[in-house]
């Protein structure tokens, strides 16, 4: 591992002078990136990086197809919703085909979190009450509404006195035959709580394949006694696609779907325009217009004509391309990857994964979770230096968040087991040389 160079140095320095506190480089040595081809990052020596992290560009860094229509829009008009336009019109169609039939209707925002907070608006407008459900190491965004409801954050905020948490049955220990009894009571001891209280429930708020509480994607279905709980209580279903949506699971085009659950609402944003900001909340017809006929929402940037045009062309080579069935078959492929490696090499206890977006648990089963986390973090920076890109998630930080884009081809995964194995094997020798 090379020391860090001057000009990197002085680079920390200056941001430490002048950014707000709340920005953190991710890696014991950062890395300082200057293009990005597909897969791959560059760094100003032009040493690629593998990326297996980021879900954001799902059709590859700076996609020259949605590069061209981004620019093509912007050289033209950038215009807002109150004047005509029928590209606004046609992606609106073309996205609402994609969801089951019911949910027809959709608002855009900018980000992810815009879209939670706008669907918090209308689930509450639309129930008459306040609560919200969450799992218990949910992350649903940045404003001061959804950061509320953001168990993920810990002690950086106050939660809300109206949100529930929920465990969920992997990180709880529960076998998958009791998974989904196991929710619904927790969702039902939820509602009742709200209820006892005066607040009631007004949404259910999920990303189905948990991101953040680990990745606990299994067994598909296991949330929807849940969900009838909630609703039979006047409540919402919000799903959150930030991070499932647009493919990533592989065998559908949004996470939900593998619960067989259809939602009220469904919030997007991040690969949506693979890089440009825009989300939507879409939905059924119901809630949102009773919100729109009661509320005002108007949001200046909001399916400006350049993000709409980027998104257009990223679904259109979603649909074009098979970026699903891709990441079906690339996932099943890293999968069986990383259950070979398991066999041959300790340090993986656990995999889960719904297409292209694995938690991978890390460390021995002996060992205590500060030191599996110690692991995990020691794997994360032994590939960084080898020049591939990951990070960790669950409640104690042990678990691999694998999500490369969705573009990513054989190779790529191969390139990436054979990675896993040197940072197994090195992080393994470096442990046993500390413990001698
Ligand atoms: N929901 C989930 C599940 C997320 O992971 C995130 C971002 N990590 C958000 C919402 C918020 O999205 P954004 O950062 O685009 O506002």
């Amino acid at each position: 591992q090379s020391a860090l160079s001057p000009r990197e140095a002085a680079l920390i320095a200056r941001r430490d002078a002048v950014l707000g506190a709340s920005y953190r480089l991710q890696y014991r040595q950062p890395v300082h990136f200057v293009r990005g081809e597909g897969m791959w990052l560059y760094d100003p020596d032009d040493r690629p990086y593998l990326d297996f992290y980021n879900n954001v560009p799902s059709l590859g860094h700076c996609n020259p197809e949605v590069n061209a229509a981004m620019a093509e829009q912007a050289g033209r008009i950038s215009a807002n919703t109150r004047y005509l336009e029928p590209q606004l019109v046609d992606y609106a169609e073309r996205l609402v085909a994609t969801f089951p039939t019911g949910i027809d209707r959709v608002v855009f925002t900018c980000t992810g979190s815009e879209s939670n907070d706008l669907a918090l608006r209308i689930a509450r407008l639309y129930s008459g009450n306040e609560g919200v459900i969450v799992s218990d190491y949910a992350y649903h965004g940045t404003s001061a509404a959804v950061a509320a409801v953001s168990p993920n954050l810990g002690d950086a905020v106050v939660l809300s006195p109206n949100v529930r948490m929920v465990s969920l049955p992997g990180p709880a220990g529960v076998p998958e035959a009791q998974a989904a009894a196991f929710f619904e009571a927790q969702v039902r001891a939820a509602v009742e709580d709200l209820n006892r209280r005066g607040i009631g429930v007004a949404a259910l708020l999920i990303d189905s394949i948990f991101s953040s509480d680990g990745v606990c994607v299994d067994p598909p279905g296991f949330i929807a006694g849940g969900v009838a709980a909630v609703r039979e209580a006047g409540g919402l279903l919000i799903a959150d696609e930030v991070q499932p949506g647009f493919g990533r699971t592989g065998s559908h085009m949004w996470g939900f779907e593998r619960h067989k659950v259809v939602p009220d609402l469904v919030t997007l944003g991040k690969p949506m325009g693979n890089g440009f900001p825009i989300g939507a909340v879409v939905g059924q017809r119901e809630p949102l217009d009773r919100f729109g006929n009661t509320a005002r929402y108007s949001n200046t940037l909001l399916s400006n004509t350049v993000g709409i045009a980027t998104a257009n062309a990223v679904l259109t080579i979603l649909q074009r391309d098979r970026i699903q069935q891709n990441a079906l078959a690339m996932g099943q492929r890293l999968r069986a990857g990383l259950e070979k490696i398991a066999q041959q090499q300790p340090g993986i206890r656990a995999i889960r994964n719904a297409g292209l977006f694995f938690g991978v648990d890390m460390g021995g089963e002996d060992m205590a979770p500060h030191t599996q986390r110690a692991f995990a973090l020691d794997v994360v920076n032994t590939l960084r230096d080898d020049g591939v890109l990951v990070s960790t998630t669950g409640e104690n930080e042990d678990a691999l968040k694998v999500r490369p884009p969705l573009i990513c081809e054989a190779e790529h995964v191969d390139l990436f087991l054979a990675a896993v194995e040197r940072a197994l094997a090195k992080v393994a020798d470096a442990r046993n040389q500390g413990l001698k």
